[in-house]
């Protein structure tokens, strides 16, 4: 018993045309240092959204949004360093190594296969990874706090001679630590080596948002994996069934919030979503225990190497040997953005 159970999900080689074999992941993603989510540059307020609290609970709260964006590209870009490493970015057709974000993609790596992209040319591969934004369990209000950053006087404090409070230089928010998203992640006709290569990528990924040696990090647990034809419920409708399910336990939702309360609550929605149309299986704890062990194999030191060659050579046949790539020199653009 091991990855096998997922076999009738898994794509027996990549294919040009989807199939329907569905794989739905369940993500808790968790703030362990100060975390700053913008939409774009600086200056912009954290990312967040009206929602409805629960299916049951009404009344309208404000979540806080990881995008989609925020967490695909830390995660593409964690592979990727991988394949960089064993040379496995290829050169696009103006003769540099594929880099996320620009428009010249190469077509031909793992990650393009996989992930997709939308080539300035005109041809494009749409990325079998769905995600959707995730939600935090609790409101902004619980989650966010304000640095205020305040002109030291010369007597080495913050009041003058007077007693006069200094005025603050400036305010940045941020998310505190501690602080749970939930996500759901559908992957499409993928094999098992591609199943492998995005469950590693968000469990080596620790850092989201604006990136510092000191903010951005999160830890990514995997609570549920699911097979069938369909997609799981969205990110929100699990947040707000685990939030209903705290109510109907009489638990509190403040801040911080207990991981093993939380897991269990999320274990506990997720437990009939098998009844849902289209879900078939889902992995036992043990099954899905027994998954991560396998991925961790083949991302360990001494298996890595082979892994990630055997899995970009599974695309040889797909790649257009019209032009002859891979001699010239490399050349490194800069991956821009989260
Ligand atoms: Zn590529």
């Amino acid at each position: 018993m091991s990855i096998e159970k997922l076999n009738p999900f898994f794509a027996t080689t990549y294919e040009n045309f989807p199939k329907g074999r569905t794989i739905g992941l369940v993500v808790l993603r968790t703030s362990l240092s100060e975390l700053i989510l913008r939409t774009e540059g600086t200056g912009e307020p954290m990312c967040r959204e009206f929602v409805q609290a629960g299916q049951i609970d009404k009344q309208v709260v404000q979540r806080l949004v990881m995008t989609k964006r925020k967490q695909i590209a830390p995660e593409r870009r964690t592979g990727r360093e991988h394949l960089r490493a064993q040379d496995l970015l290829r050169l696009n057709k103006d003769g540099v190594a594929c880099a996320l974000n620009t428009n010249a993609p190469c077509e031909m790596c793992v990650d393009c296969f996989l992930y997709g992209f939308a080539a300035g040319g005109g041809g494009a591969q749409k990325s079998r990874i769905w995600t959707e934004d995730a939600f935090s369990i609790l409101g902004a209000t619980d989650t966010i706090s304000d640095r205020t950053i305040n002109a030291i006087f010369e007597t080495g404090t913050m009041r003058d001679e007077k007693g006069n409070a200094s005025t603050a230089l400036n305010t940045s928010e941020y998310i505190k630590p501690g602080v749970h998203f939930l996500d759901v992640m559908t992957l499409k006709d993928v094999t098992a080596d591609e199943f492998r290569y995005v469950i590693g990528n968000v469990l080596l990924t620790s850092r989201y948002g604006a990136v510092s040696s000191r903010v951005g990090r999160m830890e990514n647990q995997i609570l549920g994996i699911f097979g069938g034809i369909a997609e799981l419920s969205s990110s929100l409708e699990l947040v707000q069934a685990v939030h209903d399910r705290f109510n109907a336990d009489n638990e509190p939702l403040e801040h911080p919030l207990d991981d093993g309360k939380l897991i269990a609550a999320t274990q506990a929605v997720i437990s009939n979503w098998t009844n849902r149309r289209g879900i078939s299986l889902q992995l036992s704890n043990e099954e899905l225990n027994t998954v991560i062990a396998d991925v961790d194999r083949h991302w360990s030191d001494t298996e890595r190497e082979a892994f990630l060659k055997r899995l970009d050579t599974s695309y040889e046949p797909f790649r257009q040997v019209s032009e002859k790539k891979g001699k010239g020199k490399r050349k490194e653009t800069i991956e821009a953005g989260n």
